[in-house]
C-alpha cells in the first residue's frame, strides 16, 4: 500500500498516518517530522529550513524535494509507505511523480481528511507535544514516558495556524485537481475520535483495493 494522506495541520493527519503504519506495517514519511529533526541536528538543511518553520512558513519546494528524492533514492528505499505532509505544492508533487515513476512505485490513493478552520484552531490551541518523543497531549503537565515537561509548538499560536491554513487552501486547490484527475483522492470526514476516522480510512481503501 502506498498513500499520501493530506488534512489540514492538527486535523490528525499524524496520528492517523502513524496508526496506519502500525496496524499496515507501512515507513512513515513525515516532512516535517523529518525537518524538525534537521533543525535539532543543526544539519545544513535543518539551517536553511528553521525560519520557514518557525514562522509557519513553507520551506521552498526544492529543499523538501531534495530530503524525500534522498529517501526514496537509498538502497533502503520504502516500498509501502504513508507520505505525510508531503507534497504539499503541486511543484512537490510533480518532483514526487517524477521520483516514484523512476523508482517504479505506484500511489494507491491519496486520502483528504476533512477539518473545518474554526476545528483546528480549537484542537490546535489544546494540543501539548512530549519536546522528545514528539507524543501529542490535549493539557499541559508531563510526558507520561518519563521524558519531562510538555511544550507547545511554536507554530501553534492562532495567528500563525490561521497563515498556515490560509496557505494550505491555497496549495489544496491545486493538489485536489491533480489527484482527483488521476482518480486517486478519496475524501474521509475528519472529525470523529481516532478510531472511527481510522475505520473510514480503512474504508475507502478497501473500497480502492
Ligand atoms: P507539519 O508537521 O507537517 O505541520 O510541518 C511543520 C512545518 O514544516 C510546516 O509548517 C512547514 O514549515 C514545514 N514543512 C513540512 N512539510 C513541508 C513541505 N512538504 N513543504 C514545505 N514545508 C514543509
Amino acid at each position: 500500500m502506498r498513500i499520501i494522506l493530506f488534512g489540514p495541520p492538527g486535523s490528525g493527519k499524524g496520528t492517523q498516518a502513524k496508526l496506519l503504519c502500525q496496524r499496515l506495517n507501512l515507513a512513515h514519511i513525515s516532512t516535517g517530522d523529518i525537518l524538525r529533526e534537521a533543525i535539532q541536528r543543526q544539519t545544513p538543511a535543518g539551517l536553511e529550513a528553521k525560519p520557514y518553520v518557525v514562522s509557519g512558513q513553507l520551506v521552498p519546494d526544492e529543499l523538501v524535494n531534495r530530503l524525500v528524492a534522498d529517501r526514496f533514492r537509498r538502497s533502503d528505499r520504502p516500498e509501502r509507505f504513508i507520505l505525510d505532509g508531503y507534497p504539499r505544492t503541486r511543484a512537490q508533487a510533480v518532483a514526487l511523480n517524477e521520483v516514484l515513476g523512476e523508482q517504479a512505485l505506484d500511489l494507491d490513493a491519496t486520502v483528504l481528511l476533512k477539518v473545518s478552520d474554526d476545528e483546528i484552531v480549537r484542537r490546535l490551541g489544546r494540543r501539548w507535544i512530549c519536546p522528545v518523543c514528539q507524543t501529542p497531549y490535549t493539557a499541559p503537565g508531563q510526558c507520561t514516558q518519563g521524558h519531562g515537561a510538555l511544550t507547545q509548538r511554536d507554530d501553534d499560536q492562532e495567528e500563525t495556524v490561521r497563515r498556515r491554513l490560509a496557505i494550505y487552501h491555497q496549495n489544496m486547490v491545486e493538489l485536489d485537481a491533480y489527484y482527483r484527475d488521476k482518480g486517486l483522492m478519496k475524501d474521509v470526514d475528519g472529525v470523529g475520535d481516532i478510531e472511527t476516522v481510522y475505520q473510514r480510512i480503512l474504508e475507502v481503501l478497501r473500497a480502492k483495493a
